[in-house]
């Protein structure tokens, strides 16, 4: 195992010596565009419980209390820009040093802002799904009629609608979490950028790359589970960081 060494330098000479790196992001990445975190002091889950996907099969209320978190959730979505890390992790890919982009995210914004290989892991928040029949469509004109406590149903069966994520209790896709793995064992430095690394099996992409053979960055706000398996770990905001570490 990679000895862990703090530091910006570290990092830099890890990414300018790197030729297939991969950017695996979390909601870190998007604070910036205006999207809060979810576990961060003041985000999501300090004012809704997270409605289990079992839960949300089994009972009306629970349906209830998802759109009703959706919905606030909903404007900071639907405002939301790429930022400069988006912008420069593109850049990165059009320069032929980047493998891709594993995300966390359910924004959008990686593809927004020029990423071609982005795999979301957790899916979208800018579209729906219908629980009964996974027929799709946008959740921009669900949210434009969805009224206080009212539940969106699919216009082809009838059945529930619910945001094309993964929420807790529900299976990842087995296709795109196959292509996550894939693309850790393919890189030879996976740099980890605002995620707390607590989710599984998310999380488990960086010790995948070092598995394979890679070594790991990881840059966020707080020290995460894993920063003892990277080579370099930085602690800080990431605005600050991240044109530090991929800037010419
Ligand atoms: P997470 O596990 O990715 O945690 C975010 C991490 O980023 C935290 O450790 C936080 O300290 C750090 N961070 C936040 N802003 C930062 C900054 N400016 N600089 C440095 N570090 C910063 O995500 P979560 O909030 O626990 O969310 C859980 C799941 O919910 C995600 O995996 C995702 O599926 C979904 N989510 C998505 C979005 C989005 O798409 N933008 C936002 C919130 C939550």
């Amino acid at each position: 195992m990679p000895t862990a060494v703090t530091g910006l330098e570290a990092a830099r000479s890890l990414i300018a010596s790197s030729r297939r790196i991969l950017a695996f992001t979390g909601a870190g990445v998007s604070t910036g565009s205006g999207i809060p975190d979810f576990r961060s002091p003041g985000g999501v889950w300090s004012r809704f419980q997270p409605v289990l996907y079992p839960d949300f099969l089994a009972s009306h209320a629970a349906r209830q209390r998802y759109w009703e978190m959706r919905r606030s959730m909903w404007p900071d979505f639907a405002r939301a820009e790429p930022n400069r890390m988006h912008r420069m992790l593109a850049e990165l890919e059009a320069r032929g040093r980047l493998l891709g982009v594993v995300t966390q995210n359910i924004d959008g914004l990686h593809e927004r802002a020029g990423s071609r290989r982005v795999v979301a892991l957790h899916g979208t928040n800018r579209r729906v799904r219908c629980v009964a029949c996974a027929e799709g469509g946008e959740m921009a004109p669900v949210m434009e009629s969805l009224e206080a406590d009212q539940v969106p149903r699919c216009s082809a069966c009838g059945g529930w609608l619910k945001a094309a994520t993964i929420s807790f209790g529900q299976m990842l896709d087995p296709d795109v979490l196959r292509d996550a793995f894939d693309c850790a064992a393919r890189c030879d430095l996976l740099i980890a950028l605002g995620s707390s690394l607590v989710v599984y099996p998310a999380a488990a992409l960086p010790e995948a790359a070092v598995a394979a053979g890679a070594q790991v960055v990881i840059v966020n706000r707080e020290a995460t589970p894993l920063d003892s398996l990277a080579a370099a770990v930085v602690h800080g905001e990431l605005e600050e960081i991240v044109p530090a570490l991929l800037g010419d």
